[in-house]
């Protein structure tokens, strides 16, 4: 090990997609960590359960390896089946109060089913069920995600943008890496799961580096924050795990929608969401 490491040695990723399986693992077992004693505990159990059924619904031969294209994904109804396997396994794991809407998905028309991701995939959520989406979401996004994975890297993948290079979908939060990436921050994409760089204390909606307000309710080095943005008006959160290494984005991003709620009252807007609390 050199004690000056060589600058150029230091491999840079402008696009981080990690292994589905693991991070559904990791993703499953932190909700389940945060749920104990949690006031939204029963949401975030069954957060777990959704992530834990993402899990049975990879597909051992995926073999796409076109751009992805999300909008077109949903359309062609490929993420069915992986639904089906979800609904299956979710169907005797969720709350008594949650299993109607289950059975409401699993007799809805294949037809109603694809119109109701595509609206998913363009982003129009007012015209899908509250109730029905975080499930449609999540079998499609397993597709997009495993997609994200076979497909070839964007060319520019090295330049900043506000939405997933990938798949062109939005931001959950900011994640401050660790280890070989020590420091370095990526945003990590609501649906297909992987993560792409920017650089640190600048607004990731706006861009502006000047007016940034970092809200929290523990101490200035809290592991979880909302970079907030006086010129935009934006906020999303920081998600370090730097500061604790335990954390997993989606799992800790759910786990603090109370943040969320001290970020709107200050008047901010969220700039992106999480794939369990859909806009709309
Ligand atoms: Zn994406
Ligand atoms: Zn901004």
């Amino acid at each position: 090990m050199s004690i000056h490491p060589i600058p150029e040695a230091r491999h840079f990723d402008p696009i981080l997609r990690e292994d589905l399986g693991a991070l559904y693992t990791a993703r499953a077992a932190r909700l389940r960590a945060l749920a104990e004693g949690h006031e939204l505990s029963a949401f975030l159990g069954l957060a777990a359960e959704i992530t834990f059924a993402q899990q049975a619904a990879i597909r051992a031969d995926y073999a796409g390896t076109e751009p992805v294209d999300a909008a077109r994904i949903a359309a062609s109804g490929c993420w069915l089946p992986g639904l089906e396997t979800m609904i299956a396994q979710l169907i005797g794991r969720v709350p008594e109060g949650v299993r109607p809407h289950l059975d409401r998905l699993a007799a809805l028309p294949e037809a109603d089913k694809i119109t109701a991701a595509l609206a998913l995939a363009e982003s129009r959520f007012d015209a899908v069920d509250p109730a029905l989406a975080p499930f449609i979401w999540a079998a499609l996004s397993v597709e997009v995600a495993q997609a994200a994975r076979a497909a070839p890297l964007p060319q520019k993948g090295d330049e900043e943008t506000t939405y997933c290079p990938i798949c062109g979908s939005h931001p959950v939060a900011s994640h401050i890496h660790t280890s070989e990436r020590q420091g370095m921050r990526y945003l990590h994409c609501a649906l297909c799961d992987c993560e792409w760089h920017m650089v640190r204390a600048k607004c990731s909606c706006c861009g502006d580096a000047g007016q940034l307000d970092y809200l929290s309710f523990d101490t200035p080095e809290a592991a979880i924050r909302a970079e907030a943005c006086n010129d935009c008006g934006g906020y999303l959160k920081v998600i370090s795990a730097e500061r604790d290494p335990d954390v997993e984005t989606v799992a800790d991003d759910l786990a603090s929608l109370v943040l969320d709620d001290a970020a709107v009252s200050e008047g901010f807007g969220r700039t992106g969401f999480n794939p369990f609390a859909l806009p709309g």
